[in-house]
């Protein structure tokens, strides 16, 4: 499997920090910074967005991917998530208000929109890849996706503070290769990552003994403003292979 991180907090671009990834090359794992990382080119190759939560930083994109390709010949865009999270869709972001509702343009019979409902824990399959949502604990419902390709699996958190059943799913998956999840505060701001329902390094290392795989975990969300704390902060979780994702990089899996 190829992830291209197109957005991340934490990275080399911190000023860049919506949080995108691009899955072999077609499927994008949220939307908060897809077009502004491809090309129109590349752009035309995504039909197919996963979203884990409304907040702006994971669909900021979207509107913009659909208007930069809406007269592309075929263009059609569609996007999955889980009930809730289509539903705030439909009343904050493609409400005619803050953007038109592109589920009715051009018309109602063929619209280049497609809002999908997929139920938690059940597989759905896109373009080669099977995913699966699993409920996460942040402020606003969210869940992070099981990715799995023939050459294996990969579990994203999303945003999230402590969690459990992500762990247990990610625990008896087959073929697990990596886990990409979040760290957003130092831990001197813990209450505010608590209210939040965020992680700070500390927050991290306890949920990462809740991990019984030994596969690399890949970290992304750290605030710029705090980003060299929190890495001095994580490296004295002293664990290996805890890696911070690099915006921009293409990882094999
Ligand atoms: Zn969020």
């Amino acid at each position: 499997m190829r992830i291209r991180v197109l957005g991340c907090y934490g990275g080399n671009v911190p000023n860049h920090g919506m949080t995108s990834f691009l899955v072999n090359g077609s499927v994008c794992l949220d939307a908060g910074w897809v077009s502004g990382a491809l090309s129109l080119r590349e752009q035309e190759k995504v039909k197919d967005v996963v979203i884990s939560h409304s907040h702006l930083d994971h669909t900021c994109s979207l509107p913009f991917l659909i208007d930069n390709n809406f007269s592309a010949p075929g263009f059609e865009l569609r996007i999955y998530a889980i009930p809730e999270v289509i539903g705030s869709m439909r009343d904050h972001l493609f409400n005619n208000h803050t953007w038109p509702d592109f589920t009715c343009l051009p018309n109602d019979l063929s619209p280049v929109l497609k809002l999908i409902e997929v139920p938690p824990e059940e597989p759905f399959r896109v373009n080669g890849i099977t995913l699966r949502a699993i409920r996460v604990s942040h402020i606003v419902p969210t869940t992070g996706f099981l990715v799995e390709d023939k050459t294996g699996a990969i579990a994203y958190s999303s945003d999230t503070g402590p969690t459990e059943r992500f762990w247990e799913i990610v625990n008896r998956t087959r073929n697990l290769k990596a886990v990409i999840t979040e760290t957003s505060f130092p831990n001197e701001l813990q209450d505010l990552a608590n209210v939040s329902g965020h992680m700070t390094p500390q927050t991290l290392g306890r949920e990462l003994r809740k991990l019984k795989r030994d596969v690399p975990v890949y970290l992304y969300g750290a605030k710029p403003r705090h980003l060299a704390r929190i890495r001095r902060q994580v490296r004295t979780l002293k664990r290996k292979r805890l890696i911070f994702l690099t915006q921009g990089r293409t990882y094999r899996f």
